[in-house]
């Protein structure tokens, strides 16, 4: 016999089937296509074919939503019950049909996006590595350039790498060169680790964007952090992308390029709180590796802050359309 929940209101409430049960999708937020049902969809993006060190983050979206079972439906800190403010689904996956063609794969995801952003559906994306973030900016930076609150261990503006033009580590070059970003209004924060050379990440300052060292956050704290990046993202659009290796490896160990002395879990839950009110138009969150993960910490965490992106997307979404639940 096969078993239905036998009243299921709409595409709001994920709680109405035990957490450990059923096919797992993100939030356990039912999976649809219809996308004009959704205000804000949860995309997974299995595609690792732009690292350049350990691979794995292919799998990270369906690890992503095994652990995101456990989150419940309201904000303890800020009182933000997402499901509730907007109509929120797992949309599935952009899945790419050639992955072994990297500027095909992008064309790919970017097609994928384009339908989502061509009915207003604000996409929280799930990686899959960074150079993800390139063909979703492609797809939803149409109305002009958008400003991005960047929190990554690495500043992702390096250029063609080992005859690349696009991998994990370019990708918000790429995204100033093709007109996506304002590097103006780029806050990047966490930055740390060893060079290959001095001038790495020199794109990032020539270009003007705001680099916060990991020693400048640990110096002045997430509070600050936030209202450094609100000053430089200021009142227009901007895009949130949030790099799993930002974190200590001590809580998040399950990714491809990691570097040790990074934020805890706790200050990036806080920054990203902090940042509520800013007018997100899409968030991803990338290199979540689960082959290098131990006991599911990393995607545990990772839901956490996936939890904590959707918060603020919902914020901004309700800010935009006041009456988009209609
Ligand atoms: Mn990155
Ligand atoms: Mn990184």
């Amino acid at each position: 016999m096969i078993k239905k929940i036998e009243s299921y209101p709409e595409l709001a409430d994920p709680q109405l089937q035990p957490r450990y049960s059923g096919i797992p999708t993100f939030f356990r937020l039912p999976h649809t296509e219809l996308l004009d049902e959704v205000d804000i969809g949860l995309v997974g993006v299995p595609f690792d074919g732009g690292v350049t060190n350990r691979s794995g983050a292919r799998h990270g979206p369906r690890d992503i939503r095994n652990q995101s079972s456990l989150i419940r439906k309201i904000n303890q800190a800020t009182g933000v019950a997402p499901f509730e403010l907007v109509r929120v689904a797992d949309l599935g996956d952009a899945w790419i049909e050639r992955p072994f063609e990297l500027q095909g794969a992008l064309a790919e995801i970017a097609a994928f996006f384009a339908t989502v952003h061509a009915v207003g559906v604000t996409p929280l994306s799930v990686g899959g590595d960074h150079s993800i973030s390139l063909p979703i900016l492609r797809t939803i930076a149409t109305d002009g350039l958008l400003g991005m609150v960047h929190v990554d261990a690495h500043c992702d503006t390096g250029d063609d790498y080992l005859g690349s033009r696009f991998h994990h580590g370019a990708s918000f070059r790429r995204a100033v060169e093709e007109g996506l970003i304002d590097p103006k209004r780029v806050v990047q924060i966490g930055i740390r680790g060893s060079l290959s050379e001095l001038g790495m990440w020199q794109f990032s300052y020539d270009s003007g964007m705001r680099v916060v060292s990991i020693e400048e956050f640990h110096d002045k704290g997430w509070r600050w952090a936030a209202e450094e990046a609100r000053k430089v993202i200021g009142s227009g659009s901007a895009y949130l992308s949030f790099d799993v290796d930002s974190l200590d490896p001590v809580y998040a160990p399950g990714t491809g390029t990691p570097e040790p002395g990074g934020l805890t879990t706790l200050e990036a839950q806080r920054l990203i709180r902090d940042l509520g009110g800013l007018d997100f138009v899409g968030a991803d969150l990338v290199e979540v590796s689960p082959p290098f993960d131990t006991g599911g910490i990393t995607s545990m965490t990772v839901a956490t802050i996936l939890f904590e992106l959707l918060c603020v997307l919902a914020k901004a979404r309700v800010q935009r359309e006041p009456m988009s639940r209609g």
